[in-house]
């Protein structure tokens, strides 16, 4: 895919704005007089992602409170199919079955549901791909605040993120909570149950087991929320991974980080409609862009150090 970018540069020389899109204008400031000729724009094209990535290193490298959000994108390159993409899970099953409402009404959606998760094994064999260890790499280079995640796969944190940095949004399949007590069991032990029960219920209060990821039409967890919005707020670098960000509420965060002024990264194969705010947006694989992008943040802070 052809990478184009529309990049601006003051006469300070500093990077306002550099984006992707079909035509490619690159501000240059003159070098005749800058107070005259602010901006000077040429138009040019360039399939340089190396470039992108080190631009973000930069920006990274410079940041002193970076928020990575990721969502399906990221996943999907660990096999994990997008639960909206055709031919996933819902050519399967209706997705009207998997409200909150209906799974707490209905025991058939439940036994459906339970039955989904036995054969399905949606995160079964999932592994972290190289987009989650250049995140968690971040991470321990010290240029990660936090993770703020749409994904219920657990995979940040196999990667090597620390859990009380990643703050997932919608919840995490390794868990099922009884929504009756509040208590939570892993899900291999429920998902052993179902050999011999077609609903299996809470060990402790018999109330009603759910996989502890969010349902459509149910709150998502409040704290969990609220550090999301908090570190969306009061970053000063923002980089959106593997996300169209069209999923309410999760996709204010961005809006939360750059009302409050932090600079905006983008890096997803599909437009989104904050690419216009963001100052560097990479149409790319995760897996792709990121270990290029770590490896730009590690190389500027080992020349720092040396
Ligand atoms: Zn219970």
């Amino acid at each position: 895919m052809p990478v184009k970018e529309f990049m601006q540069q003051s006469t300070w020389g500093e990077f306002t704005a550099i984006q992707f899109g079909i035509l490619t204008f690159v501000p240059q400031p003159t070098s005749i007089d800058s107070r005259i000729f602010e901006y000077w724009w040429l138009v040019m094209e360039t399939n340089d992602l190396d470039y992108l990535c080190d631009r973000v290193a930069a920006l990274i490298a410079g940041a002193n409170r970076v928020v990575v959000f990721t969502g399906a994108g990221v996943s999907t390159e660990s096999g994990i199919p997008d639960f909206r993409s055709p031919g996933g899970i819902w050519s399967r099953f209706d997705p009207d079955d998997f409200t909150i409402d209906k799974f707490m009404r209905s025991s058939e959606t439940r036994k459906l549901q339970w039955q989904m998760l036995r054969e399905g094994g949606l995160l079964k064999d999932a592994e972290p791909n190289a987009a989650h260890y250049a995140i968690a790499e971040l991470e321990k280079l010290g240029k990660l605040t936090c993770v703020i995640t749409q994904n219920i796969d657990n995979l940040h944190q196999r990667a090597g993120n620390s859990a009380d940095r990643v703050f997932e949004l919608h919840g995490n399949m390794q868990w099922v909570r009884c929504m009756g007590c509040g208590n939570r069991f892993p899900m291999d032990d429920i998902l052993r149950r179902l050999d011999r029960e077609e609903v299996p219920d809470c060990p402790f209060c018999h109330g009603i087991l759910k996989p502890d990821a969010v349902f459509f039409g149910e709150a998502l967890p409040q704290e969990t929320l609220n550090n999301a919005i908090h570190h969306s707020r009061n970053c000063d670098l923002f980089i959106v991974i593997g996300s169209t960000l069209v999923v309410y509420p999760a996709a204010y965060m961005p809006m939360y980080a750059v009302e409050a002024g932090a600079k905006l990264v983008i890096i997803n194969l599909m437009p989104t409609p904050m690419d216009s705010r963001a100052v560097v947006v990479i149409c790319s694989k995760a897996g792709e862009a990121m270990p290029k992008i770590t490896e730009g943040v590690r190389k500027r802070l080992e020349s720092r150090s040396g």
